[in-house]
């Protein structure tokens, strides 16, 4: 059982850069969590911090409600694997496996128990006489994963763990990481810079930018409530269509001749006439045609990319640039007036000055 706290956790580099603001969270046991946010934001910073590998600032880190500031790394019961996934290469598979057993000065009787069983529950069995060499990326990747879950800690920390590998081999460990996170039920976090691994691997996922938390959340509520532009855009592929527009008259103005009403949903924004704000709505969210409750639209499709389960429709709405994603059964050809409407529940409106969600 392991339940994490953070506190006010705030990492200041002895060059004064100041690289995570207090980070405030805690973590249930048996949780899967990922830290997203774009290179340099400060993932990987708190994550040393929760590892014990480099130093908090300022704040509290407590496991099991205990103060853990000052603990080392092996007394906080944690684990890692890291980007380079630094396997031995002059030992086998099995010695690799067994390596941090052995240091703990365990029987060999048990070292091989376990390192069969880890063996055997990472499809890793077939090649334990083998050099890290004579692997495939995905293989190698196992066994960091093996090396960091057969010292059965009660807290795993990944950093960037599939940066390494392919496309198809990434999507393949996602699942088989998440498998290994049901059987063994550690507590754990993820850092990476891919939002799809946060979406889909995640309980719940932390957004940072520039050393601040975003937003902390269920995907579904990152993808659906998020809180401002940053979050909005950053979680979904293709991103949100953020478009700047002027609240004029009791209307949304998105460009000369291009501006709509949305009933009672003016309420939302209704402090804002006169001024500026960014209008969202995600590229999938759209349905073709026009409909009742709905902001009805026209835009001219200038390129469209076919990736057979949809297909990305690039066109201007007025002078702006948007992003439509439809099923391949649809018609739409280059240089068509398109008709299309969102939903208006599923219009979103940002403040310009606070990037926050109005
Ligand atoms: P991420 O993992 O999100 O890419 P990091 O946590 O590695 O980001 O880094 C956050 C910021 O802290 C970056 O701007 C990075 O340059 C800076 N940083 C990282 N390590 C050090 C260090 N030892 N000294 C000074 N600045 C550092």
């Amino acid at each position: 059982m392991s339940t994490l706290k953070l506190k006010n956790i705030n990492k200041i580099y002895p060059n004064g850069y100041h690289a995570v603001h207090d980070f405030n969270m805690e973590i249930q046991d048996g949780e899967f969590i990922v830290l997203v946010g774009p290179s340099g934001c400060g993932k990987s910073t708190t994550l040393r911090m929760i590892a014990g590998l480099e130093d908090i600032t300022k704040g509290e880190f407590l496991i099991n409600g205990k103060l853990a500031n000052d603990l080392g790394p092996r007394a906080r019961g944690i684990s890692m694997v890291f980007q380079s996934y630094a396997l031995y290469p002059h030992l086998t598979v099995y010695d690799n496996l067994a390596f941090g057993l052995k240091n703990q000065g365990l029987d060999a009787e048990i070292i091989e128990k376990r390192v069969t069983r880890i063996a055997k529950m990472l499809g890793l069995d077939p090649y334990l006489e083998r050099f890290p060499r004579a692997l495939s990326g995905g293989q190698r990747q196992r066994v960091a994963v093996g090396r960091a879950i057969i010292r059965q800690v009660e807290v795993f920390l990944m950093d960037e763990p599939l940066s390494n590998l392919d496309a198809k081999q990434r999507v393949t460990m996602r699942s088989e990481i998440i498998a290994i996170h049901r059987k063994i039920g550690a507590t754990s976090i993820y850092v990476t810079h891919d939002q799809t691994e946060a979406m889909t691997m995640a309980d719940r996922i932390v957004v940072m930018k520039d050393g601040y938390v975003q937003q902390i959340g269920t995907p579904k509520e990152l993808y659906f409530t998020p809180v401002n532009k940053f979050v909005a855009g950053f979680i979904g592929e293709p991103p949100m269509n953020l478009i700047g527009a002027r609240v004029e008259n009791g209307k949304i103005v998105v460009d000369d001749g291009v501006s709509f009403d949305i009933g009672q949903d003016f309420e939302r924004v209704k402090g804002y006439e006169g001024k500026s704000i960014t209008l969202g709505f995600r590229p999938e969210a759209i349905e073709l045609g026009q409909m009742e409750n709905a902001v009805n639209l026209s835009c001219k499709i200038t390129l469209t990319e076919m990736l057979g389960d949809n297909v990305n429709v690039y066109a201007n709405l007025g002078t702006k640039d948007i992003i439509l994603k439809v099923s391949p059964y649809d018609d739409v050809p280059v240089g068509a007036e398109l008709k299309f409407c969102i939903p208006n529940n599923l219009v979103y409106f940002f403040d310009d000055e606070t990037g926050n969600v109005i």
